[in-house]
């Protein structure tokens, strides 16, 4: 895919006391794309995630995101420009409903800003929003039950429809379908390709089949540095890649 860069990373380094975790890793993922970072376990692939959102700061390199450093951004203020991790603000309360759950996202999404006030921003509005959000995810119907009664694929449903509450420009998933059943599975592969019409997607995913189904970019890591970078034809075939996984 040859669209416009919206997330960059330039040589990005990430060592934990002398370990290098991230080895001078290079990205560069085209806007709209499905973009899938894979690689064996230990690849550095939850640490460049951390590193996009800040939640750990880079040892060296750089991260562009419409072309603007935010390599020493704030974590908030990244989720501010629309660079949003999916199980990371969203976190949901398992006390509440479905539709309180997304409520809270939507008015965290808000946050304290004084346009929150206006009456647009009325309970009413907000939860017309939430349900939206919710049949977005495939949850209509489901708004009132409490979270804790949720099936674990839907839980997951109602975290990317809390994430979609802050209405990002870039998702990242990490893991998104972990632990799921082969139904659950090909549910969440469905939501992803439609919450990516729109948007940009970069996701941490084992199931290569999934990675298969819905990625239009590759990037494979190993040992913390870039391996391969293709789409997951070019990549699967690559015989440094598999040796990688038979490898590890
Ligand atoms: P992946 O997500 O690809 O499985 P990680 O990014 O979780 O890989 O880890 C990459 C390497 O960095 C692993 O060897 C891991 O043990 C190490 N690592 C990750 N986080 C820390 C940390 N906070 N302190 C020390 N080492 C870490």
């Amino acid at each position: 895919m040859d669209g416009e860069t919206i997330l960059e990373t330039r040589e990005l380094v990430k060592a934990f006391q002398g370990f290098v975790a991230v080895n001078g890793v290079s990205l560069r993922v085209a806007r709209g794309s499905i973009h899938a970072l894979i690689g064996p376990n230990g690849a550095g692939k939850t640490t460049v995630f951390n590193l996009l959102t800040r939640f750990l700061p880079a040892t060296r390199g750089s991260i562009l995101f419409r072309g603007e450093d935010i390599t020493r951004a704030r974590p908030a203020e990244i989720a501010r420009r629309g660079l949003v991790r999916s199980f990371q603000v969203s976190a949901v309360f398992p006390d509440l409903t479905a539709l309180e759950n997304v409520r809270v996202a939507l008015q965290r999404g808000l946050g304290t800003s004084f346009h929150f006030w206006r009456p647009e921003r009325s309970l009413s509005v907000l939860d017309a929003r939430a349900r939206e959000l919710l049949a977005a995810v495939g949850l209509e119907g489901q708004e009132q039950v409490t979270t804790v009664e949720l099936p674990y694929g839907r839980k997951r449903a109602l975290e990317i429809a809390t994430t979609l509450a802050l209405e990002p420009e870039v998702m990242l998933l990490d893991e998104p379908t972990q632990g799921m059943g082969h139904e659950d599975v090909g549910r969440v592969v469905g939501l992803i390709r439609q919450v990516a019409a729109g948007r940009t997607v970069v996701l941490v995913e084992h199931n290569l089949s999934v990675v298969r189904d819905l990625a239009d970019r590759v990037t494979v890591l190993a040992r913390g540095s870039v391996l391969a970078e293709g789409t997951y034809d070019e990549v699967s075939r690559d015989p440094a890649v598999l040796e990688a996984y038979i490898g590890a």
